[in-house]
């Protein structure tokens, strides 16, 4: 059996687009893609092909012109067909041995792999990615496969516990059954493949609502769930509003549970809505939400200021700042702000803004225009609220480009200290000691990510202790968590802190049943 020789997980490697024959690849890839782009995409419903005729159309964010795919939405009917179809199939895909499953998802990570730079122009076209982004994307994507298919071996062998006399004792972890997955469009294939592989090697029946951004990448994925021998019932790929289906997939009453991410407020209200028993349903919903980030890094006194500098331009700008990782706050001590705020703002102003499948570009577009207005109106109360150090120039034409902004000298009070903006946009904000930083740091209602940029080792300690954040890293940036290395998920508002890609996270997808044998 494949699975009995599962060697150590290891990081997936990115490709180096530095070497002659990756670029060409890549190209020939984003070449392959373009020809590809505006085809039709049906629903998938228990392996039946449907066509609503209600469309959605995903456009490129970096040339609004170009159609990168044309979906069917689903409506309430076939939301609720899709939750009696995963139910009917559960007691079959349930009793599929672990094994067969934990094969299945070495075979997604294997195609993921062989297709790769595929993956990657997809991402270029319908997410906004520049290269060196989408390729860390599905490498993140094909490690939470490896490493959930090895987590699901262990989970699957003998659990220990305590042998009582005249007893064996033992405790099994079952799947809970129906479950609604819920990405979003910022990792689009990434937190989709992670969330949906969790749910299906833990042995759910899942119904995937993909964004209605990124469709086309989500229909791509589930070709890759088939290919690799996912049966057609085990999974539904149920494009659509989430605001025509969410509701009716998160209340009807035989769903079992919601693996949601996303924003604060959609979260909360699947949670709320989650949490009301149906007519007929006979469990209490498990919702496991991540949710947004205010996400800062506290620059020290005593500091490296030149990899400060870099840690939060690369935190903040990094694939436009539409991460819920990204640093959205830079808290400076007093003693090192102006050099700071000088440096940051003279390299901010060099960084290249274009369309993203022009690798010299370090800026691509944000996601859509609403998410363009929704960032240019924070600007402006931020312009208000601050000093503009960089940012306010002309950004390119043909999409959704946005360059990069700094407002300095923000006050922790300030609606651009608080929000989630989920865009370039930077406040700098003055800490009067250490101390102070940290105090401002945690002023927030999100507790996702953050950093410190520091040579005092007392410092980081206290740091380690008080910054309240699920995923703190010193000195270096706060993006690029590293599955099984980083086990990711927040505090406070940024959701349930599921710590997705660590040892935690299938436990999620599973109930534990204990049986004792008189002997
Ligand atoms: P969003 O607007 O909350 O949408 C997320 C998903 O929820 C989409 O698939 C959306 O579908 C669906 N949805 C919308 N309304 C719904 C409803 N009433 N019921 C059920 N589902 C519904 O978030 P987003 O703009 O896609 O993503 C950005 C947000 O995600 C940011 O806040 C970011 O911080 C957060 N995020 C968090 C993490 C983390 O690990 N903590 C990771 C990545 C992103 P439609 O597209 O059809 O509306």
């Amino acid at each position: 059996m494949a699975t009995a020789t599962l060697s150590e997980f290891r990081n997936e490697p990115y490709t180096d687009f530095s070497e002659p024959a990756n670029r060409r690849g890549m190209e020939t890839a984003l070449h392959k893609v373009r020809s590809e782009l505006g085809h039709e995409y049906p629903l998938r419903i228990g392996g039946e092909l449907i066509s609503t005729g209600d469309r959605l159309v995903s456009v490129n964010p970096s040339k609004t012109s170009e159609v990168v795919g044309v979906h069917h939405k689903a409506n309430a009917d076939l939301a609720k067909r899709a939750v009696e179809n995963a139910y009917a199939y559960f007691p079959q895909w349930s009793a599929t041995p672990a094994e067969e499953r934990v094969r299945m998802l070495l075979d997604v990570a294997r195609i993921l792999r062989l297709r790769k730079f595929e993956f990657d122009a997809w991402m270029v076209f319908e997410a906004g990615k520049t290269w060196i982004e989408a390729e860390a994307e599905i490498a993140e994507a094909i490690d939470f496969c490896e490493y959930y298919a090895r987590e699901m071996q262990r989970l699957a062998g003998p659990q220990a516990v305590v042998q009582l006399p005249g007893e064996h004792d033992e405790m099994v972890y079952i799947p809970l059954g129906v479950g609604v997955v819920i990405p979003p469009w910022n990792f689009p294939l990434a937190i989709l493949a992670g969330m949906t592989s969790a749910a299906l090697v833990s042995g759910n029946t899942v119904i995937i609502k993909p964004s209605s951004e990124t469709p086309t990448i989500a229909a791509k994925f589930a070709e890759v769930l088939l290919e690799a021998g996912f049966p057609e019932r085990s999974f539904t790929l149920l494009t659509g509003s989430g605001s025509a289906v969410g509701d009716v997939l998160v209340q009807h009453p035989k769903t079992r549970f919601v693996s949601f991410t996303g924003s604060r407020d959609v979260g909360l209200r699947i949670n709320e809505l989650a949490a009301k028993a149906q007519p007929g349903q006979i469990w209490i919903k498990r919702v496991i939400a991540e949710m947004g980030g205010k996400d800062a890094i506290v620059v020290d006194a005593d500091s490296d200021l030149e990899k400060a500098v870099d840690g939060v331009l690369t935190s903040a700008f990094g694939y436009q700042g539409q991460k819920c990782s990204a640093c959205s706050r830079a808290i400076v001590d007093a003693k090192v702000y102006d050099p700071f705020v000088e440096k940051l703002s003279a390299k901010a102003k060099k960084i290249k803004v274009g369309p993203s499948d022009d690798p010299g570009n370090y800026m691509g577009p944000v996601i859509s225009e609403s998410a363009r207005k929704s960032i240019e109106q924070y600007i402006e109360v931020g312009k208000k609220e601050g000093r503009v150090v960089a940012g306010d120039t002309a950004a390119p034409e043909g999409g959704y480009f946005i360059p990069p902004t700094i407002i300095a000298d923000v006050d922790s009070k300030a609606r651009i200290f608080q929000e989630e903006i989920f865009g370039p946009v930077l406040a700098v904000t003055k800490a009067n000691s250490f101390e102070h930083a940290l105090e401002l740091a945690n002023d927030s209602q999100y507790g996702l990510t953050g950093a410190v940029f520091s040579n005092n080792a007392e410092h980081l300690r206290q740091a380690k202790e008080r910054f309240h954040v699920g995923n703190l890293y010193f000195n270096r940036k706060c993006t690029g968590a590293m599955v099984g290395a980083h086990p990711f998920g927040g505090f406070n508002m940024s959701g349930t802190d599921s710590k997705a890609g660590g040892p935690d996270y299938l436990l999620l997808f599973l109930q534990a049943k204990s049986v004792a044998t008189k002997v």
